[in-house]
């Protein structure tokens, strides 16, 4: 997960980088009321967007009173840079600066190692300074037993720092390894460093990049999920504990195991060809496909308007068909008329006649039965498209 720079400010903070006061406005009134909260001369309305090169996109302006934070903020709110709207700025204290330095540590999977990049030259896109300078950029590993001073120190020096800068910077980037180890991150970017007017080194822009795989260590995570930018399925879906991913297409897909639904995805593709119809998404409902796990699934699938049919797709294995079959019974009955999209059931493997017999029974209306994996695909790709 990507963080917004307020975030990743906050997450400074925490750990004691040195970082500027900053308040988060939704709209022009409330960025003029955090000017004069902040109560300083300088303030910079910055567009909370996540991507970077903000700055050149007019994302990021200073502003000398309370009415042009306002009108900064007007001007800024709702701007469209690189594709992402722009809902909430950060109006922040200004900072006087001297020079703008750059810092980075992230994970270097081909390496499988962590990496610090460092430069004297900090401000601009680094994807620029890598391209047009890049003995300007230090790249240093850092060694599997982590960050300590030596190792800082030596990132300092080959990127070029004077020795007294040096002795400011050094015990900022080890709060930033701090940041990048205690949160799980993947990346910690911090461009600009800047040293300030009086010396100061303070961190002006960050971004982070949280591992997901981490996140059950990290509770307080979750607060940092953007609800408005994620795609609510997914994230409906997510507190449901479902592999869910929304693709673009009309066949809803669901299955048991990660396998079997990858190739479930591939067979209704192929199928969809003849109709010009695709999978809408992949689902997996994991091993224990019980009623209350099927209609979460279907729940999500059904209620998606680009969905037209749906392929439940079941390999009968320790959950054995009888039990799925009450499961898709159970579920049609739990959503009722939430319900109205045609449904093709694939059952095989354990139990498989049971199984079909239940279903055979219920003779639901939105129920269609098809004995192979490419039959099913095949109809429920046809079902979408009418
Ligand atoms: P980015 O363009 O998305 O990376 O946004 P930044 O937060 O890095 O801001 C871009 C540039 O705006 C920085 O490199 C600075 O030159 C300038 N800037 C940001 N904050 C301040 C500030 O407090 N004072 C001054 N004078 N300039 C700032
Ligand atoms: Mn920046």
């Amino acid at each position: 997960m990507d963080l917004y720079e307020y975030q990743a400010r906050d997450l400074f903070e925490k750990h004691g980088v040195p970082v500027l006061k900053g308040i988060v406005a939704t709209t022009p009134q409330e960025a003029k009321d955090a000017y004069n909260t902040l109560g300083g001369a300088v303030a910079v309305v910055k567009a909370q967007v996540k991507t970077g090169g903000r700055g050149k996109a007019g994302g990021v302006k200073l502003a000398k009173s309370a009415e042009e934070a306002e009108a900064n903020a007007q001007a800024i709110l709702g701007m469209d840079i690189k594709g992402h709207t722009v809902y909430r700025v950060m109006v922040a204290a200004g900072a006087d600066i001297a020079r703008e330095f750059y810092f980075s540590i992230l994970l270097d999977r081909a390496n499988r190692q962590n990496l610090a990049m460092c430069s004297v030259e900090g401000g601009m896109e680094i994807e620029q300074l890598a391209k047009e300078k890049p003995e300007a950029l230090a790249k240093v590993p850092i060694p599997a037993s982590g960050m300590d001073e030596a190792v800082a120190k030596d990132i300092a020096e080959k990127a070029g720092f004077d020795a007294e800068t040096a002795a400011k910077v050094v015990p900022v980037m080890l709060k930033l390894w701090e940041v990048y180890t205690g949160e799980d991150a993947t990346l910690v970017e911090v461009n600009p460093l800047v040293q300030t007017a009086s010396g100061d080194i303070i961190a002006l822009d960050g971004k982070i990049t949280l591992d997901d795989n981490a996140r059950y260590r990290h509770p307080e995570h979750n607060e940092l999920v953007d609800h408005k930018a994620a795609d609510e399925r997914e994230l409906k879906a997510q507190e449901a504990g479902l592999n869910y991913v929304r693709l673009e297409g009309q066949v809803g897909i669901i299955g048991n195991g990660a396998g079997l639904v990858m190739s479930t995805l591939d067979v209704v593709a192929y199928a969809g060809e003849k109709y010009g119809t695709k999978p809408a998404n992949f689902l997996d409902i994991g091993g224990g496909a019980s009623a209350e796990v099927m209609a979460k699934g279907l729940d999500v699938i059904l209620t998606d308007p680009q969905v037209k049919s749906c392929f439940v797709n079941v390999f009968g294995g320790i959950t054995a068909c009888d039990e799925v079959a009450n499961g898709i019974i159970g579920a049609l009955e739990i959503l009722g008329d939430q319900a109205t999209k045609p449904l093709v059931v694939r059952l095989d493997g354990n139990k498989v006649e049971e199984g079909r017999a239940i279903l055979k029974a219920a003779n639901h209306p939105l129920v269609t039965m098809m004995e192979t994996m490419d039959e099913a695909a095949d109809k429920a790709a046809e079902l979408a498209a009418k």
